[in-house]
């Protein structure tokens, strides 16, 4: 195991342990019980845990119920639940927003997803399916290995309900009668994209928070049918046709996977889509005015809209059914839409630190572009890395890929990538120099600072390098990330190329570099 990595599990160890103490009631009288009687409880408190899922999905809950169950819900889950509100509907009902996190609240290099239930008023299903999932997670998070994941690498969002005045009615509008899911701004509008000003409430709200959180993906939850559908909803002259997205590849994908991991939306006997269980939303009927297109062009937010049961507002009896149908794919959209595409950091080259190294800065704002390398089709979505914090995630379907990743006042850098089929994603972090500095390249893992050095070497073997860009090299080394896996690259005056130090890598260099890894690997210092 890297040193790095152990480092950090066990930090992370000892966090956890006194987070897990902080959590139980009373330690030392949990220690003088006897063994058997410890067992016991321990079983009793897992019986409530299950009980709340399955309490969870037994019947609807009225707005006044939903509001006292999230709040309860925040205090048995204090440690990985934040509650809040996004803000009222048109006659002042809260929107509640439930965050899972093992760190709510805080501002973290994590992504963000989001489920949003019940836009339709008369579609109640996502009120349930989004309270059985907070109470999964709660419940398991310490032993399942999807629910500790979703804990503790995301900030997994959760709206029960985005319409509780048409919930209240049982009609698909809002109070005022107006369709939530026709009132975003549009790219068809004049100007395009731009608010009105007249959206309702819940839409102003909506949009708002959005902006201000800054999600990866998201789902909206309704009812009608049984399909994951994706961008786009609508096309120019209002004819019904697939209307492709510059990411159709990855809209596709991630349809798909929520399909499939479905327990009856991908298989043949699904009576409108059964074909896969997924649609492009103009192919199926076009609409303007989507939260989902929305999301997608103002947020680059990849914004999946599900339709998950075939009748509206479905039995109370087929709930606990309705839970297990979507459980399993309810897991696996974050976890592969945040971290099955391309992910990382973008830093910038800071104030030097002694004589010895660079600080590094996490660096908001960059702009990371992908190029479909096997195709040569431009994806010309892009996503921003974050303010203050740098990390970016970029969803992607599986495949060879070109990252151009620029801010303005910087050297822009470009890699090439594999995206793998397993879900298991492309971590990659970055170090922009400013336009009047010596650096610009890539590292193996987020750095705390690096090391400078003039450098010659050929280019990697496996042609990580982008071998087409016409390379001009200059070394790099994190410290605290492994160094035998780190490269740089930088234009010089003519004879430096790119470098990649590692096992096997053929390369020369001169360099300061105090690294003891590199010390032992050292060649002669060139003149
Ligand atoms: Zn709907």
């Amino acid at each position: 195991m890297r040193r790095a990595a152990l480092l950090a599990l066990l930090a992370f160890g000892l966090l956890a342990c006194a987070h897990l103490a902080a959590s139980l009631p009373s330690q030392s009288a949990v220690l003088k019980r006897k063994r058997g009687k410890k067992r016991a409880s321990a079983e009793q408190r897992q019986l409530a845990e299950r009980d709340w899922v399955a309490a969870s999905v037994q019947r609807y809950l009225s707005n006044q119920e939903l509001g006292e169950w999230l709040a309860g819900f925040e205090k048995r889950c204090k440690s990985v639940a934040k509650l809040s509100t996004i803000g009222a509907s048109a006659e002042g009902r809260p929107i509640w927003a439930l965050e899972i996190s093992d760190r709510p609240g805080q501002a973290e290099a994590e992504p963000a997803v989001k489920y949003v239930g019940n836009v339709h008023g008369d579609e109640p299903t996502g009120r349930v399916l989004t309270l059985a999932l907070a109470e999964w997670l709660c419940a398991n998070h310490r032993t399942d290995p999807r629910a500790k994941r979703i804990v503790q690498s995301m900030h997994l969002w959760l709206v029960p309900t985005m319409n509780p005045d048409g919930f209240e009615r049982k009609i698909r509008g809002n109070s005022q009668d107006k369709d939530l899911n026709r009132d975003f701004p549009d790219r068809f509008s004049s100007p395009t994209m731009q608010p009105s000003g007249e959206e309702q409430p819940e839409v102003a709200a909506m949009m708002a928070w959005s902006q201000a959180v800054g999600f990866v993906a998201s789902a909206s939850m309704h009812e009608g049918a049984l399909v994951a559908n994706y961008p786009w909803d609508g096309t120019a002259d209002k004819s019904t046709r697939y209307e492709k997205c510059p990411d159709d590849s990855t809209f596709r994908h991630l349809a798909s996977l929520y399909a499939t991991t479905h327990r009856r939306m991908a298989k043949p006997d699904n009576p409108e889509f059964p074909n896969g269980g997924t649609t492009n939303g103009a192919a199926w009927y076009p609409i303007y005015g989507s939260m989902q297109d929305w999301n997608y062009i103002v947020g680059r937010c990849f914004e999946l809209t599900l339709e998950l049961s075939q009748s509206k507002w479905p039995e109370e009896a087929g709930l606990a059914a309705l839970w297990e149908d979507n459980k399993d794919s309810l897991l696996a959209f974050p976890l592969v839409a945040a971290y099955g595409g391309l992910w990382g950091t973008v830093r910038e080259e800071g104030s030097l630190r002694g004589s010895k190294g660079r600080e590094v800065a996490p660096l908001g704002g960059a702009n990371i572009t992908v190029l479909a390398a096997a195709t040569g089709e431009e994806q010309p979505a892009w996503v921003l890395s974050r303010a203050g914090l740098g990390d970016y995630y970029r969803p992607l379907a599986p495949g060879r890929y070109t990252v151009v990743v620029s801010k303005e006042g910087y050297k822009p850098f470009a890699a090439n990538f594999t995206v793998p089929a397993d879900g298991s994603g492309a971590q990659r972090h970055f170090v922009l120099a400013r336009e009047d500095s010596s650096w610009s390249g890539e590292v193996a893992h987020a750095p705390r600072f690096l090391v400078g050095a003039a450098a010659e070497g050929t280019p990697t073997a496996d042609g990580s390098a982008g071998g087409a860009l016409p390379w001009k090299a200059r070394l790099g080394l994190g410290g605290g990330g492994d160094a035998g896996q780190l490269w740089a690259v930088e234009e010089t005056r003519g004879r430096d190329r790119l470098l990649m130090l590692g096992a096997g890598a053929a390369c020369a260099y001169g360099l300061w570099i105090t690294h003891s890894r590199l010390k032992r690997r050292s060649h002669p210092r060139r003149a």
